[in-house]
């Protein structure tokens, strides 16, 4: 069931199966199958706890402890999310109102830290902003607002970029037995790597240039920050995840919006003119072979 759910939401942002799972519950906001069972076993729980001390449920939730039933599970459940034993539940039970919340809160942060914890272990999500997901929120970049089926066909190769996903010669030859060249096939100077392809890339310069001059305005315009001078591991942030730059920078959404609007028409421009490059070379390569 928990693959399933990742699966579902793998799909649904159109990203392949090989993405980290972290990735997906990052942009989705939404926690694993998991933390939603716990937080309604546990909800389930504190009713018991409320109930009468003559009812079933409760003379079954003291009695059962040292058996293998529900109750047991619940024990886990609490020790997981380092909350108090059973028994002080049972003896003191807690207003709905102020479990819900408790139950919430605690569930999310437990699950938060374990799954950002490992983020920085995975080399291709170093540019996604996580900081966000400790309010079980959309992340930022789905929150753009799309005016056309165009505008959102261009997230996927934005998303696929953020995630590490977006397989590139550098790739090719980690998952192709047959593919012995990193090198990118559109200059044929250097290794296609991500921050070649997004940055470097000097066949691609004439797609990249008008558009990075257009970021560079606004953010001059309002930050006095100068995207030229920036390393290219800032570059990067701003080009794939400005919301992690959002503190540091002091940018306010409507800043956000309009450099939103430039990168991914940049990421998008440099995905399709990449492509048909690559399509054509193709195609020559075609021709070429001898019958
Ligand atoms: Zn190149």
């Amino acid at each position: 069931m928990l693959l399933q759910l990742e699966k579902f939401l793998k799909q649904l942002l159109s990203l392949p199966t090989a993405t980290p799972d972290p990735a997906v519950f990052i942009l989705s906001g939404i926690l694993p199958v998991e933390a939603q069972i716990d937080k309604r076993a546990l909800g389930l729980f504190n009713n018991i706890c409320n109930q009468d001390e003559s009812s079933t449920e409760k003379q079954l939730a003291r009695k059962s402890l040292d058996s293998n039933s529900w109750f047991i599970e619940i024990k886990k459940i609490l020790t997981k999310y380092n909350m108090d034993e059973i028994n002080n539940y049972l003896d003191t039970p807690m207003k709905k109102e102020k479990w819900i919340p408790l139950i919430n809160r605690t569930i999310q942060k437990h699950w938060s830290d374990s799954i950002t914890r490992i983020v920085p272990y995975y080399k291709g999500l170093q540019h996604l902003n996580y900081m966000e997901f400790y309010q079980e929120k959309l992340h930022p970049l789905l929150k753009i607002k799309c005016q056309s089926a165009r505008d959102v066909g261009r997230i996927t190769p934005k998303l696929k970029m953020l995630t590490g996903t977006y397989i590139l010669q550098s790739h090719r030859i980690k998952m192709y037995e047959n593919e012995t060249d990193p090198v990118c096939l559109i200059c044929h100077h250097w290794d296609e790597t991500i921050e070649h392809f997004i940055l470097e890339c000097e066949g691609l310069s004439d797609i990249r240039n008008p558009i990075t001059d257009e970021i560079n305005a606004i953010l001059k315009g309002s930050t006095n920050v100068d995207f030229h001078q920036q390393t290219s591991k800032v570059k990067m942030q701003i080009l794939l995840d400005i919301s992690m730059l959002r503190e540091n920078l002091k940018l306010d959404t409507k800043l956000i919006a309009k450099i939103e609007y430039c990168r991914i028409r940049l990421l998008f421009l440099l995905h399709t003119t990449r492509y048909s490059f690559l399509s054509k070379g193709w195609k020559k390569d075609k021709k070429n072979v001898k019958v």
